[in-house]
């Protein structure tokens, strides 16, 4: 899975005094270090440097990517080995890690459109002389959803456009139901576990899902081979496993799927889909599409195929039939170590995971490599003398694209020792070409940024923050400028889901960030055979100059963590974020109560009536009930105690402290985010502890902030509004505590 979909057009306007405020002054001493430590540390970064090779980074590149590596198969066993012998070259104490886990591959997939014409689709991505892997045929897992149920269902085909719960209401008035037949969707919009959840929720019985040519085909570029971009035959695999619910194992939710694991049975597995669905490209939903009758769809419904686009509903009649293996099969992550000198239990956990759909030199390994030469640059600089004072952890994860299978089950197993010792988690999930994006737990806000303004940009004279902050500047909206212009650091990203942070982050409650660059390279391999190495060489990064770049971020981040005099953390910022997801909810309410009344009043005036065209179905949605008055107080009251805390807590301090309360301060500051956690977790979904972050429930990857107010007022549980805005509140005032402990050691 990856981190960028965003494409970004540069407008070309230099706004000089914009950039010149404010802009990348590293900040020294560094956060967390003393002048004389800083100046130890930035001398230990160069040599790091100069250990960093594009040229090794890409044949590792190269090697990893020659075969089909996906979960199960023998290049993904030999590509273990591998990295864990590097990792020994290295001074690592490495081993694999196994664990046994449900991963279904297909054994019959069949879709055939019986009426009005017959037409069998190709399911098949075909290869290309100029993609040197594409060939693979006997070692490529078939396009497929892993996670589909297996069933043979024929019914009338509808276009539900990305199949989120929104355009169930646009089919509603248009008088069309799913109830008994199968939904096309166009990928998009939202993750793609998504629309069979929704479409099975709304009755229909299968879900086919399509990559239309305007979201990462010939609307956005040439396509492949010509240009990176999706050609008519390209598909997009991927996981449709409940995630939001839980990810990792559908058969051992909450604990590690070892050998003697309790399992449940698969019949009583809450996270497979409820209705069979596949991915298929355009050149196969084409002949579907244009067999759609009924009215013409919604513009913002229509993608960039050569036709027009209908609901259906009767015509054509589908039949699609699938099979698969039910299998529990190994998977093996790559754990190494170098242990801690003065700190050994606190740890510093840097991951990025290894397996693919296929052969996925962009996802993952674009990000793996990276992550290698990091943890080999580190080899080299302990043998000669240096030492961590925290232990590092790298983790070469497997079983991500399924569910976060390697992550989640590592973390269910280790929990305990985990909640004890775990300080950060680092994560990163392929790179592109472009510009640095940072998210993660905003206390570490701070201390990301600083970490950019120490890494020149491979294409610019400026700094990889300079660059972003430069990116965020011209093409943000105002509002964004004036934020961003007000603040020393850029705002990082909340977390949602899709990458392996998610165990960590949202079920144990350690602080978490997710890096990698992107926004310049084209899309259009994501999760197909032509995600390859001459794909990658020739349209991502060629020289592989922010593969390096990220090394360097990493690399930094990664060491600075082990090597700081207090830990990094830094509560500002966090407080300010929070006060703004305090904001955007309370907005949320008031803008639904207006939105609400507008709509019910034009139902019973007749207004929306009179505007509907009367030769075409409409049908009068049903007036909803009013919004209430939800107090807010709670919430705005932690967030003030919040403020208060972090302007008391101050990170320089505790520079001043001996070792030995030093140690103790550590403890403190990275406990901290377990406090944001509940064992409770979120409403109808236990497993996600976390009560500032989570995926939506209804958005996939989506990041909820807030997410038990903010999805109680979305889905218009008012009770259920009022009991999270005190759950929410009670720990933000849990975790404002830590922080007071904290500045009392100081
Ligand atoms: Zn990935």
């Amino acid at each position: 899975m990856r981190f960028y979909s965003f494409r970004l057009t540069f407008v070309l306007l230099f706004v000089s005094s914009l950039l010149a405020q404010n802009a990348g002054v590293s900040r020294v001493p560094m956060i967390g270090f003393s002048s004389e430590s800083s100046a130890r540390q930035l001398s230990l970064e160069s040599k790091f440097d100069s250990n960093l090779s594009a040229e090794e980074m890409l044949a590792w590149l190269k090697r990893l990517s020659a075969h089909p590596h996906h979960t199960g198969s023998p290049y993904n066993r030999a590509n273990a080995e591998f990295i864990a012998s590097q990792f020994r070259s290295w001074g690592y104490d490495a081993k694999l890690e196994e664990f046994q886990v449900l991963f279904p591959t297909p054994k019959t997939r069949i879709v055939e459109m019986t009426a009005p014409e017959k037409f069998t689709l190709k399911l098949n991505e075909g290869q290309l002389k100029e993609d040197a892997t594409s060939g693979q045929k006997n070692e490529q897992l078939p396009t497929y959803n892993a996670y589909s149920i297996d069933g043979d269902v024929t019914g009338p085909l509808v276009y539900v456009n990305y199949g989120r719960p929104v355009d169930y209401e646009e089919l509603d008035k248009a008088g069309i139901d799913v109830k008994g037949k199968i939904v096309i969707s166009r990928y998009g919009g939202s993750w793609r576990g998504i629309k069979p959840k929704v479409a099975a929720e709304h009755g229909a019985v299968g879900c086919l899902i399509y990559s239309d040519p305007r979201d990462d085909g010939y609307f956005q570029g040439d396509t492949y081979p010509k240009g990176s971009y999706r050609n008519e035959n390209g598909a997009q695999r991927g996981s449709v496993m409940d995630m939001p619910l839980f990810p990792g194992d559908p058969l051992t939710k909450g604990i590690g799927a070892t050998k003697e694991a309790k399992r449940i049975d698969i019949k009583s597995a809450e996270t497979l889909t409820k209705i069979p669905v596949l991915p298929i490209s355009y050149s196969d939903a084409l002949p579907l599409l244009r067999n759609l009758d009924g009215a013409v769809v919604p513009e913002s419904w229509r993608g960039a195929l050569p036709m027009t686009y209908h609901f259906g509903g009767k015509t054509p009649t589908v039949r699609m039939k699938l099979e698969f293996n039910w299998d529990i099969k190994p998977i093996y992550d790559v754990i190494a170590r170098m242990p801690g000198s003065e700190r050994p239990d606190q740890w510093i956990i840097r991951g990025n995971h290894r397996d693919a759909w296929v052969n996925g030199a962009d996802d993952p390994l674009s990000g793996l490599v990276a992550m290698m030469q990091e943890a080999k640059s580190l080899g080299e600089l302990a043998k000669t003398g240096w030492k961590p004072k925290r232990t590092i952890i790298y983790a070469a994860w497997d079983g991500e694209e399924q569910g976060l299978l390697g992550s989640t089950e590592w973390a269910e197993t280790h929990a305990e020792e985990l909640r004890q010792k775990a300080a950060v988690y680092i994560n990163s999930d392929s790179n592109g070409r472009g510009f640095l994006g940072m998210a993660g737990s905003h206390s570490l806000e701070r201390f990301i940024n600083d970490v950019g303004k120490y890494v020149p940009d491979p294409q610019t004279k400026m700094t990889v923050w300079d660059r972003a902050r430069a990116n965020q500047l011209v093409n943000g909206n105002a509002t964004q400028r004036s934020e961003i212009m007000a603040r020393p650091e850029l705002r990082i990203g909340a977390l949602g889901s899709g990458s392996d942070y998610t165990p960590f982050l949202q079920h144990l409650g350690i602080a978490s960030l997710n890096l990698g660059f992107g926004g310049e390279d084209g899309g259009g391999s994501y999760h197909s055979i032509y995600d390859s190495y001459d794909h990658f060489i020739r349209f991502v990064d060629p020289a592989g100059a922010y593969g390096i770049a990220l090394a360097k971020v990493g690399g930094r981040a990664t060491m600075r963590l082990a090597d700081a005099d207090v830990l990094p953390f830094e509560y500002t910022n966090f407080a300010d974020t929070i006060g703004t997801y305090a904001n955007e909810v309370t907005k949320l309410a008031d803008t639904m109560r207006e939105d609400t009344k507008t709509a019910n009043q034009f139902i019973s005036n007749g207004m929306l009536r009179a505007v509907q065209d009367p030769t075409k179905t409409f049908v009068m949605p049903k007036e909803k009930d009013a919004v209430p008055a939800i107090n807010f107080e709670p919430l705005k009251n932690a967030v003030e105690k919040l403020k208060e805390s972090a302007k008391n807590y101050q990170a320089t301090k505790g520079l001043r402290l001996s070792a030995a309360k030093q140690a103790e301060l550590d403890r403190l500051l990275y406990s901290s985010e377990r406090y944001l956690t509940t064992t409770a977790g979120l409403p109808r979904r236990d497993w996600f502890r976390h009560q500032m972050y989570a995926p939506g429930f209804y958005t996939g990857y989506g990041v909820k902030t807030l997410p038990g107010i903010r999805e109680a007022i979305e889905s218009r549980n008012w009770k259920e509004a009022a009991e999270q805005i005190d759950i929410a509140a009670r720990t933000i005032e849990r975790y404002a505590a830590e922080i007071d402990k904290a500045t009392a050691v100081n």
